[in-house]
C-alpha cells in the first residue's frame, strides 16, 4: 500500500473548537461535540466537520441538479420565477441570517439548508405524488426520505464508501423533517432551517405568482401578513409605484418574519431557561414565530393554495408533469435493462420498482422531457 502523504501541516489556522467556544451560544452545537461520520474519517487539516459538509453537498451531482427541478412554476412559464436551487440558496441565506443573530453554529444550518431539499424529484409536488403512488407498495416515496437515500447511497463521490458520509447530526436533522412534532426536540440548528424555509416559500411564491399574473398586488394585499407590510412601507417611502412597492414589500416580509422570529426565539430562550443542548432537546418547538405572525402566515398559505397552487394554468402543467413521470415509470419498471448500470444492479437488490424510482427521482425537470421524447413511442405519448 503507498504510504499517505502527509497533510498541510504548516497551514496556519484558529481551531475550529477555539473559534466555536468563543463565538457560538452555550445552547448551539458545537463540533466538538458531533459524534462524527458512519464511516470513521480522520479530521481535515483546517475545515470544521459541518464546513465539509456543506462542501459535500454542493459538489454532489444531486445538487447542481436542483437548478433545473421545479420549485412551484415549471421552467416553461418564464424563467424570472424560483427552481429548487435558488429556493435552497434562499432558504441558505435566511437560516445564516438567523443562526448568526442567535449565535448558533453557522457552518451546520448551512449543510442543513443546503441538503433540505436534495431529495425533491422532477415536477416538485406533483411529481413527489405521482411516484409516492407508483411506489405505493413498496413504501411509497417521500422528497425528505429521498434526501437521506442520496446523500447514504445513491451519490458516488469516494472510492470507500457510498454516498456522501455526512455528519450524523446533518443525517439526524434531515430525518427530523420527516417525524416533525417527536420527542425529543431538534438541535435549534435544525429548527432555524424549517422556519427559515417557511419564510422564503411563502414571500418567494406569492412574488412569483405576481410576476406570473396568477394573482394581482391588491389581492396579494389584502391578506393581513401582505396589509402589514404594505401599511410600514408606506409609511416610510413617498407615493410608490406598484412594481416598486411589490419589492419593498417583499423585503419587509421577510425583514418582519425574521426580526419576530429572533424576538420571540429569543424569549422562549430566556423563558425555558435554555442554556445547553441537552436542555433544548427537551424543550420542545423554541423557533417559532409569535401567534399573531403565525395566524398571518396560515392565512397567507390558505390564500395561496386557493389561488396559486390551484390555478388552472398551474394544474394544467401538474397534469402533464404526471402523466410523462408515470409513463417513465412505467417504461422503465418494463424495460429494466435500459437503467444505468448502477441502477440495474440495485434493481437486483432492492427490487425494479424502488430502483426505477430512484432513477426518475433523481431526473431534471428537462432531462426527463428529453428522455420521455426519446424513449416512449409517439402514439401512447402525452402531447
Ligand atoms: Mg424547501
Amino acid at each position: 500500500m503507498k504510504p499517505a502523504e502527509q497533510p498541510h501541516a504548516q497551514i496556519p489556522r484558529v481551531s475550529i473548537e477555539k473559534r466555536e467556544a468563543a463565538l457560538l451560544a452555550p445552547y448551539a452545537f458545537h463540533s466538538a461535540d458531533s459524534r462524527g461520520r458512519k464511516h470513521p474519517e480522520p479530521p481535515h487539516p483546517y475545515r470544521g466537520p459541518f464546513q465539509r459538509d456543506r462542501d459535500r453537498i454542493v459538489h454532489s451531482a444531486a445538487y447542481r441538479r436542483l437548478s433545473s427541478k421545479t420549485q412551484v412554476f415549471t421552467g416553461e412559464l418564464g424563467d424570472y420565477h424560483r427552481t429548487r436551487l435558488t429556493h435552497t440558496h434562499e432558504v441558505a441565506s435566511i437560516s445564516r441570517t438567523l443562526a448568526r443573530a442567535l449565535a448558533l453554529n453557522e457552518d451546520l444550518v448551512e449543510a442543513l439548508a443546503l441538503v433540505h431539499d436534495l431529495g425533491h424529484p422532477p415536477f416538485g409536488h406533483a411529481g413527489e405524488d405521482t411516484l409516492d403512488e407508483c411506489l405505493r407498495d413498496e413504501g411509497g416515496f417521500s422528497h425528505n426520505l429521498h434526501a437521506l437515500r442520496i446523500v447514504e447511497l445513491l451519490e458516488k463521490r469516494y472510492p470507500n464508501f457510498p454516498g456522501l458520509n455526512l455528519s450524523l447530526e446533518v443525517l439526524e436533522g434531515q430525518q427530523t423533517r420527516t417525524a416533525k412534532g417527536t420527542l425529543p426536540s431538534p438541535l435549534l440548528e435544525v429548527q432555524v432551517v424549517e422556519a427559515a424555509d417557511s419564510v422564503a416559500y411563502n414571500t418567494h411564491d406569492a412574488d412569483d405568482a405576481l410576476e406570473l399574473g396568477l394573482v394581482t398586488l391588491d389581492e396579494m394585499l389584502s391578506t393581513a401578513l401582505w396589509a402589514g407590510a404594505g401599511r410600514r412601507v408606506k409609511s416610510r417611502y413617498r407615493a410608490l409605484e406598484p412594481d416598486e412597492l411589490r419589492r419593498a414589500v417583499l423585503h419587509e416580509l421577510i425583514d418582519w418574519q425574521v426580526g419576530d422570529l429572533l424576538e420571540q426565539t429569543s424569549q422562549r430562550i430566556e423563558k425555558r431557561g435554555i442554556d445547553s443542548t441537552a436542555a433544548v432537546r427537551d424543550a420542545g418547538m423554541v423557533v417559532a414565530p409569535s401567534q399573531d405572525i403565525g395566524q398571518q402566515k396560515k392565512e397567507l398559505e390558505r390564500f395561496l393554495h386557493q389561488h396559486v397552487y390551484r390555478h388552472p394554468n398551474v394544474l394544467a402543467h401538474r397534469e402533464r408533469a404526471q402523466q410523462f413521470l408515470r409513463q417513465m415509470f412505467d417504461y422503465f419498471v418494463g424495460n429494466p435493462g435500459k437503467l444505468p448500470k448502477s441502477f440495474v444492479a440495485r434493481a437486483e437488490q432492492m427490487g425494479v420498482r424502488r430502483s426505477v424510482g430512484d432513477y426518475v427521482a433523481g431526473m431534471t425537470d428537462r432531462y426527463l422531457e428529453r428522455e420521455y421524447a426519446r424513449l416512449v413511442p409517439p402514439q401512447t405519448a402525452v402531447g
